[in-house]
């Protein structure tokens, strides 16, 4: 099976195709490049290009499940339209959890890519500042043009073959085979889809990328420092901003990325309040553009993938319910996919890779699970309210929050510490001068 392009001199031509290892039998990519007579075009003829798995998207879900797949020796390509580095619109605030996460899979030192640190956070309510933490532990921050090129380097590194520049067109899943958009075929035994909130593979198995119903959506901009705008040294977070949201302000090396995300159904008014956000926050508009992406904040995907094609983060919907935290859960639920195709593959049973796949990926919905659950409790205005007035008091609250995002305090733990909170709070507002 082949196919024909002919592409006009200087047009782009065929996708980046990397790979620290050639690529091998009969796992491979022909591209033959043909000159015409006339010089004036040239004719690519494109043989099948077949690997065990494709992962489509080099976020970091996506290098994450190709490097763990290279590691143990499995041929895998990961493909992505755009040519890294490239710019992904987030906070970049990464927790100890991301940096364990990390870790495990990459076994090396990130600090090439992060701009700066923290210990603590600064929480408000509307423009109040309400309490401050300054010694607790690691949170970080990255620029993600730096670390998700620096993630799929290591990738690449580690044996995967990278494709860049080149956009998955359509899938088929009887075929086990995708086409981008210049007519390359590729075919796979596994399909990990990692392309983002906006996922085609979630569409093509599902029929929707999301549901709009319940989907999450954010408002950022890059603000450079400046004589009137100094940096932070605790990132700021801001409650009561946004119906079932938050704003931030985060410290990076030569701008403060600010920003507010929450339910898109409850915040039509999104922009507007962000823009009064940010002029409260710097006493006048900055001048900076204003960029909005889908969040999946709490709308995971129950089943995550279809037969041979295996859902993971954004693309499964993995942003933390509470606090947006989308990062970790990509890097984990990457190598959670990669791990158990290995295993089926080892265990000759490759059809048991999603059902593999599922029981690991339990870990993390199980606790989205509870935390969706106790946004209910968070959330509504009157309990914002509530822990407006709680928190100026409380050395408790704003640490079990950190802890939770520290992954040191599990989300059932944290969640028996809220209803505890939730409880004495209420008796506090019913009977002041009785409660103590
Ligand atoms: C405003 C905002 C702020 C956020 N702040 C934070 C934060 O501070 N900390 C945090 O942990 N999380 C944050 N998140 C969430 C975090 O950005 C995501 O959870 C994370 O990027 C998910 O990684 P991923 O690899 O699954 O997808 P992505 O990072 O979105 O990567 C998907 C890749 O797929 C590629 N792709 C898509 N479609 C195709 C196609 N058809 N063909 C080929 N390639 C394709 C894209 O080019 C992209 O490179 C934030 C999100 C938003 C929107």
């Amino acid at each position: 099976m082949g196919a024909l392009r002919i592409h006009r001199l200087g047009a782009p031509l065929t996708p980046a195709f990397e790979s620290e290892n050639t690529p091998q039998h009969p796992y491979s990519k022909f591209n033959i490049l043909l000159r015409t007579p006339a010089s004036k075009f040239i004719v690519t003829i494109n043989l099948v290009s077949k690997f065990q798995v494709v992962v489509v998207g080099g976020g970091p879900a996506g290098s994450s499940a190709a490097h763990t797949l290279a590691a143990a020796g499995i041929n895998v390509c990961v493909i992505d339209r755009s040519v890294f580095p490239r710019d992904k619109l987030c906070g970049g605030l990464l927790t100890l959890r991301s940096q364990k996460t990390f870790q495990a899979i990459f076994k090396t030192d990130w600090s090439p890519v992060i701009q700066t640190k923290s210990n603590g956070a600064r929480l408000y309510f509307k423009q109040q500042l309400l309490n401050a933490v300054t010694d607790h532990k690691d949170i970080f921050f990255t620029c993600r043009r730096d670390y998700d090129a620096f993630l799929l380097d290591l990738a690449r590194k580690r044996g995967a073959t990278v494709v860049q520049g080149a956009q998955v067109q359509t899938i088929d899943l009887k075929e086990s085979s995708l086409k981008l958009s210049d007519g390359t075929i590729f075919h796979f035994d596994f399909l990990i889809g990692a392309d983002g909130v906006n996922s085609l593979v979630a569409k093509t198995v599902f029929g929707e990328a999301f549901n709009r119903d319940t989907i999450g959506f954010g408002l950022e901009m890059e603000v450079p420092l400046s004589t009137e705008v100094p940096t932070v040294t605790e990132p700021e977070i801001y409650f009561g901003l946004l119906d079932w949201g938050y704003g931030w302000v985060f410290p990076k090396g030569k701008t403060l990325t600010v920003g507010v995300g929450g339910l898109l159904k409850k915040n039509p008014k999104m922009r507007e309040d962000f823009e009064n956000f940010l002029t409260q926050r710097f006493g006048r508009l900055p001048a900076a553009k204003i960029k909005g992406h889908f969040i999946p904040f709490g709308d995971f995907r129950k089943t995550p993938g279809r037969g041979n094609v295996l859902l993971c983060g954004d693309a499964a919907g993995l942003v933390e319910p509470i606090t947006g935290e989308g990062i970790a859960f990509a890097m984990l639920s990457g190598s959670f996919a990669a791990e158990s195709i290995q295993e089926a593959l080892s265990a000759a049973r490759p059809q048991s890779a999603l059902e593999l796949y599922g029981e690991r990926y339990a870990t993390i919905a199980g606790s989205f699970r509870q935390a969706n659950f106790l946004r209910y409790l968070l959330f509504p205005k009157t309990s914002q309210f509530l822990f407006s007035k709680a928190l100026p008091r409380s050395q408790s609250i704003p640490r079990r929050h950190l802890d939770l995002m520290a992954d040191e305090l599990s989300h059932a733990e944290y969640a028996k510490f809220i209803l505890k909170k939730s409880g004495s709070g209420a008796l506090k507002m019913l009977f002041p001068s009785r409660s103590k």
